[in-house]
């Protein structure tokens, strides 16, 4: 577990470290983001529903914020450390460097199972965590938002008690609220339209055509399940998806709409889906599986060498944050595997976390067409750019998306004189 666990933010660096050499920025350009600026680590104590206390730990990263305000979510995980959260605020920046959000890059974690409270501890965790951290955040130093674990309840709560503490109404301090609270239409299923929108520009891009195209699903949760409904809509089709249960697999497609379904009853057991399926004890069996394009939509480090030569798949499409490694990366080139990365491909969160922002400063609302039509102009200009770094300088595009970041992030500090 322990090499495992800091290999998170050694495989961050090792990419920065290859795309500074390669754009040829000065070696302080690297110093400055291998690291965060900023990374806080609090303590806290919530009073469980049986009277007892519990001291829960909890960090914030605030990876970069040459381009604006740190932005990133929260992450509600048992097993969450300190590497984790700093290599996920270094993603969140080269994410919003490639969109053209004007932020830097921050997340946040706390080490609880959510899946193991009651709705009132739940509670209590998220207002004393915002307490903790909110002389460190705020609608113009770093904006929260959720993550794995956390959800529009959780946001609703952590920015109610950040308004408490500052005395004044302050939505602009976290995106994915709900809506009556001053969330955006839209968020919700942000990041999953993304994935389908990546799929569609990259099957343009690539000459396929996305109607006749099997895809995989690792994860069925927020991501994983809104991406395989819009991709369903667009015509593909989804033969395979997994959970914490295992895989399911039906070679002419699974009826996403039902499982969704079921999914709300059942959560995390697909297993004992009723519909047509084969089923595989493995969740990582669903990136093995025959089809054209897998989407990873879970946790980090699933594609590694180890499985990678199992892959039938032609192509990646990258929904969860990290899930590929160096090893992974590597053993995909060597086998003509073509990878679209996570910091282009999950954009469409944090996307429309930025019109919330917008929305909430100004305190004027857009309508559902005005926020999807921003989100596939937005999404479709950072796929082009990284897709042509990827043709003009011959590199894999995960390395053609950070080349795009880190020389708009570098352009920045030089700029402010940081450098
Ligand atoms: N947690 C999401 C991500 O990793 C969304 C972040 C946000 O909306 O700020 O991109």
């Amino acid at each position: 577990m322990g090499g495992e666990k800091n290999n998170v933010l050694k495989n961050v660096q090792e990419h920065i470290k290859k795309v500074c050499d390669a754009l040829g920025t000065e070696p302080i350009v690297y110093e400055i983001l291998k690291e965060p600026l900023r990374f806080y680590e609090v303590s806290f104590p919530v009073r469980m529903d049986d009277g007892s206390i519990k001291i829960i730990k909890g960090y914030r990263a605030h990876h970069n914020d040459a381009l604006g305000p740190a932005k990133g979510g929260i992450r509600f995980f048992q097993g969450v450390y300190a590497e984790e959260v700093k290599a996920l605020s270094a993603w969140m920046t080269f994410k919003c460097a490639i969109t053209n959000l004007p932020y830097g890059g921050g997340k946040g974690g706390v080490a609880i199972d959510a899946h193991k409270l009651s709705e009132g501890e739940l509670e209590r965790v998220s207002r004393e965590y915002i307490r903790a951290i909110s002389p460190f955040i705020g609608p113009l130093k770093d904006v929260p938002a959720p993550d794995f674990g956390t959800n529009p309840k959780v946001m609703g709560w952590m920015a109610d008690e950040y308004s408490k503490v500052v005395g004044h109404h302050a939505p602009g301090v976290i995106t994915g609220k709900p809506i009556i609270v001053g969330g955006s239409v839209g968020r919700g299923p942000a990041t999953g339209r993304g994935i389908m929108l990546t799929l569609r520009n990259f099957a343009e891009a690539e000459g396929f055509d996305p109607k006749e195209t099997r895809v995989a699903i690792q994860g069925f949760g927020n991501v994983g399940k809104s991406a395989a409904l819009h991709i369903y809509e667009l015509g593909s089709k989804v033969v395979a998806i997994s959970d914490i249960s295992g895989t399911i697999y039906n070679n002419d497609g699974l009826d996403v709409k039902d499982l969704a379904e079921y999914a709300e009853e059942n959560p995390e057991n697909l297993k004992d889906y009723p519909g047509e399926k084969e089923f595989f004890p493995d969740t990582k069996y669903a990136l093995e599986v025959d089809a054209d394009v897998v989407f990873p939509c879970a946790l980090e480090n699933q594609i590694t060498e180890e499985n990678v030569p199992r892959f039938k798949a032609k192509y990646v499409i990258e929904g969860a944050n990290g899930p590929t490694t160096p090893g992974g990366d590597k053993a995909l080139a060597e086998r003509g595997i073509k990878l679209v990365p996570d910091v282009l491909a999950n954009t469409g969160g944090v996307t429309v976390s930025y019109f919330e922002w917008v929305q909430n400063l100004q305190n004027y609302y857009w309508s559902e067409e005005e926020v999807s039509e921003k989100l596939e102009v937005n999404m479709t200009q950072a796929f082009h750019d990284v897709y042509n770094m990827h043709v003009e300088r011959d590199v894999d595009m995960r390395t053609a998306a950070y080349m795009v970041a880190i020389d708009k992030i570098a352009q920045a500090m030089k700029a402010k004189g940081w450098i």
